[in-house]
Formats: structure tokens, C-alpha cells, sequence
């Protein structure tokens, strides 16, 4: 164990968001063709909140049929109905599903906290505010696609097939599906198999909107399931966020086939503290960037590049607000950390942390309590780590934070970009010039100047080299489910 600093202790009476106003079922079907049918092969697979490990619910297990009749589905909805409404007509729509979302914003909230263990803070205040906007953004690109794209003929793909990740449920399927019916395409979606009661409550949300069946179908399982939509011959597009290398799976399976695709991969990224930053903003920004999520977002700043100058007082710093960082029940207003996805991801962090050790890097980890119960992993930072290290190039997904120095600007820029990964950056300085110096020279697709994480429905938001290609939110979002003539 590494050597504490100081012991703190920062006791909060527990304030616990009420689950009385929600409502799980035992069972969830799948949403096929607007109705909520079983699965073929009579299959199941339990949902587990990751604080406790008690099982939430059961969820239906598609298989290929499944996709198949998922696929008819969408491509009857895009045939006779879809693609011949007014993009007024679709948008409202899809505003309606906006409204319907944000009346159930504190079930959504508190069903996720549960399902995906992320602490309420995040799902109350960010994601389900920005899945909500995500749908009421692109309502109102649906009657102005030619404004989008002047001067270009404007047309939909068809169906879409849309595979999503655990760390933001309901986000990513907003993400997901509200360009592609904004353009005029149907959807076949799957979300991530520890984390599906958010998508299978937007079934709800959909269903009771009045949407034409079959436009937007939602499948759960597990790899299999979403092979079975990237490899089915009538889909026209494959959008999926994940990882790197199911996201290179999914690139070999689809070449040759002229399926449209955007993939939002892994990232290692780089958040920036110049000699000049802002010093206590910029530590809130770094546990912002890696600890308020437990490290689960593509986009984590999980390597810490600081100025010679201030690196020791950024990390001292830095530790003494680790420690004052509350983990624990998700639910509880006052946590700050909360649970880790699933045991198979704990199992992955911990075996990063051990290669840390091992590779010679020094630890430290917050001197919180952990729950006993639950899947949970302290907020953790490596110093003395190598450019080269394992820690430090590869995508850890948890609350690991790598720590470099620098001299300068140009060390820190190939150190920053020295990496396989290029999906954002964060930089901390006074100067504008500065800021605007590195921004332009990180290989990165977002980077963000004296903040961290932030996200508007507005900005488009994608990777370069192994993180992906291809850009999600915005105009260029639309762009990815049109074909422009
Ligand atoms: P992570 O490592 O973050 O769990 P994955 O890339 O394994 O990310 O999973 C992201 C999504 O991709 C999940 O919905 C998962 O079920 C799905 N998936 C996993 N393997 C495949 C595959 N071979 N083809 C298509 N989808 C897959």
C-alpha cells in the first residue's frame, strides 16, 4: 500500500435518492416491431446493480432469429412509413420522445444509478439531461436537412444498426438513435449486457410515444447478439461504441460490404497542467476527468501530463482531494465515486494496477472507505511512470490516473500524442496563446481548454487512429446517417 499523507475524515449523513417512484420489472422482453415479444430461443440473462449484486432483472437474450425479425421490422418501417414522412413529421416525433424522457427524468436517473452503478450525481445532472437533449437537438434538424447540407440532395440510409456500450446506457442510445430517425433511417439497437433497463424503459418511453412500429427496435444480449445486427445483410449503416477491439472486429466483418459505419472507440487521453494553469481548478478538472465517473468514459483525461514548476504542488494537492473523495452507494446524493460496472471490469482495472505496481511505477490510492459488498476500486494515481509503461499506453477503463512531468511544450506534445489512441485532451493554462499553441497540435478529436468533460448536444464528438472514426453530436453527427447526392 502506498504511504497516506494525511488521514482525513470527512463524515456525511447519508442522503439517498428516494427508488420508490420507480418501477422494474422481473422480466424484460424485446422490443421488436413495437411490441414486446420474447426471445426465440426462450433465453434469459440476469442484470446486477454493481454496488450490491443483487440481481435487478432478467433480460431477454436475442439471438440471430431475433435480430432477423428485428431487421424486417426496421426495414417494413422504412419502406412504408418512415422514409415517406415529412422530416416535420418525424421531428415531432422525436420531440415527443424528448418529453416523454425528461418527465421521467428521476426514474431514468435512478434505474441507471442502479443498473450501471454510476454514482446519481451523474446520472441525475448528465445523463439523462443530455440524452434528453440529444432527442429535442436533432427534432429540429429533421425539417432542415437541406439547410444541414446546402446545396446536396439529401437521403437516408435505411436501417441502422446500433450497438452501444455500459457507460453511458442511455446517453449513448440517444446518441445513437436521434440523428439516424432525424435523417430518416430505422433503427435496430443493442445495449451493453450489464446495462440494458434504461434502453428497455426507452422501449416504454417509445412505444407510449405513438412512434410508427418499427422504427425503432431494441435488442438485448450479449456479443453474439450484436455480430448477429453488424453481419445481417440488410442493414445499411453499423454505428457502435466500445472497445478498440471489438470495434476492429466489427471493421473486418463489415469490409467489402458497402455498410456505412462509425465507430467511437478507446482513448488514453491526455489532460495537460502548464506551469501557469490555474492550479486548484485544475485538480478539480483532473478528479473531474478520471474519479467522478470511476474512470468509465472513453474520453477519461487517465494520463496526467504536469510542468515541472507545479508538479509538486499539483500532486500534493491532487491527494489531499483524493482523500477527501466520498465512495460508495451511487445512490447516496453525497458519493462522489461510485460502483464499478461489473466484476469483469474490476477484475481488468485491478490486474492494470498490479502491472503498475509491478512495472515500478509509485501508488497511491484514496484513503476512502470501500464498501464491502459491491464491486469498488479507490481512486488510484501512478507516479514515476514511464512513456512507455503498459499503464500509461494502454486503456485501463477505471479510476487509474498516470502521472508524467514535463519541461516543455514541445515535450509535452509528443508526449501527448505518443500514444495509439487520439480521442481527447484536456489543457490547463493562463495564456490563450498557449492553449490555442497545444490545442492545435494534439491529435485529438475533442480538447478541452481549462475544463474537462464536457458535452453539448451541438458539438460533435469522435476519435482519430485507434480511437474510431467518424464524428457523433452536431451537424456532423447527421452527416454520418446521410447519403449526400
Ligand atoms: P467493453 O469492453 O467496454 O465492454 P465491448 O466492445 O466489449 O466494450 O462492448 C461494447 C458493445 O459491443 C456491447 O454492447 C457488447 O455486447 C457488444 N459486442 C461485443 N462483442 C461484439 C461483437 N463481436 N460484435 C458486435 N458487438 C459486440
Amino acid at each position: 500500500m502506498a504511504k497516506k499523507i494525511k488521514e482525513i475524515n470527512w463524515d456525511y449523513a447519508p442522503s439517498l435518492e428516494s427508488t420508490s417512484h420507480i418501477e422494474v420489472k422481473e422480466k424484460y422482453e424485446l422490443f421488436i416491431d413495437g411490441k414486446f415479444v420474447k426471445p426465440s430461443s426462450g433465453n434469459y440473462f440476469n442484470t446486477v446493480n454493481p454496488a450490491t449484486n443483487e440481481v435487478l432483472s432478467s433480460i431477454a437474450y436475442a439471438n440471430e432469429k431475433d435480430v432477423d425479425n428485428a431487421v424486417k421490422a426496421a426495414r417494413k418501417a422504412y419502406n412504408e412509413v418512415w422514409s415517406k414522412l415529412s422530416g416535420k413529421e418525424r421531428g415531432k416525433y422525436i420531440y415527443r420522445i424528448a418529453r416523454l424522457m425528461q418527465e421521467r427524468a428521476r426514474e431514468l436517473a435512478v434505474i441507471e444509478t442502479l443498473d450501471a452503478g454510476k454514482t446519481i450525481r451523474e446520472s441525475r445532472d448528465i445523463d439523462i439531461p443530455l440524452a434528453c437533449n440529444h432527442f429535442f437537438y436533432y427534432a429540429g434538424w429533421a425539417d432542415k436537412l437541406e439547410y444541414a447540407f446546402p446545396n446536396r440532395k439529401v437521403e437516408s440510409l435505411g436501417v441502422a444498426g446500433q450497438i452501444i456500450p455500459w457507460n453511458f446506457p442511455l446517453l449513448m442510445a440517444a446518441w445513437k438513435i436521434a440523428p439516424a430517425l432525424a435523417a430518416g433511417n430505422t433503427v435496430v439497437l443493442k445495449p451493453a449486457e450489464t446495462t440494458s433497463l434504461t434502453a428497455m424503459k426507452l422501449a416504454e418511453i417509445i412505444r407510449d410515444s405513438g412512434l410508427p412500429a418499427g422504427v425503432v427496435n431494441i435488442v438485448t444480449g450479449y456479443g453474439d447478439t450484436g455480430a448477429a445486427i453488424v453481419n445481417h445483410e440488410d442493414i445499411n449503416k453499423v454505428a457502435f461504441t466500445g472497445s478498440t477491439a471489438v470495434g476492429k472486429i466489427i471493421q473486418k466483418a463489415i469490409a467489402g460490404t458497402g455498410k456505412k459505419a462509425t465507430l467511437e472507440l478507446g482513448g488514453k487521453s491526455a489532460n495537460i497542467i502548464m506551469d501557469d494553469a490555474p492550479i486548484d481548478q485544475a485538480v478539480e478538472g483532473i478528479i473531474n476527468g478520471i474519479f467522478f465517473n470511476q474512470g468509465h468514459v472513453c474520453c477519461a483525461g487517465s494520463r496526467l501530463f504536469v510542468q515541472e514548476g507545479v508538479a509538486d504542488v499539483v500532486i500534493k494537492k491532487l491527494k489531499r482531494r483524493m482523500d477527501s473523495l466520498i465512495i460508495g452507494n451511487p445512490l447516496d446524493k453525497n458519493t462522489d465515486v461510485g460502483a464499478i460496472n461489473s466484476k469483469e471490469q474490476l477484475d481488468t482495472i485491478n490486474k492494470y494496477i498490479k502491472i503498475g505496481i509491478n512495472e515500478g511505477a509509485e501508488m497511491y490510492q484514496a484513503s476512502c472507505e470501500i464498501p464491502k459488498n459491491g464491486y469498488f476500486c479507490p481512486p488510484t494515481i501512478f507516479t514515476g511512470v514511464a512513456q512507455s509503461s503498459t499503464i500509461a499506453q494502454e486503456e485501463i477503463f477505471g479510476p487509474v490516473l498516470t502521472i508524467q512531468t514535463f519541461r516543455t511544450v514541445d515535450e509535452v506534445i509528443q508526449k501527448a500524442n505518443n500514444s495509439p489512441f487520439g480521442l481527447a485532451a484536456g489543457v490547463w493554462s493562463d495564456k490563450g496563446s498557449r492553449v490555442f499553441n497545444l490545442t492545435s497540435k494534439l491529435n485529438a478529436g475533442v480538447v478541452w481548454a481549462n475544463t474537462y468533460n464536457k458535452f453539448d448536444p451541438a458539438s460533435p464528438f469522435g476519435g482519430f487512429k485507434e480511437s474510431g472514426y467518424g464524428r457523433e453530436g452536431g451537424m456532423h453527427g447527421l452527416s454520418a446517417y446521410v447519403k449526400l447526392k
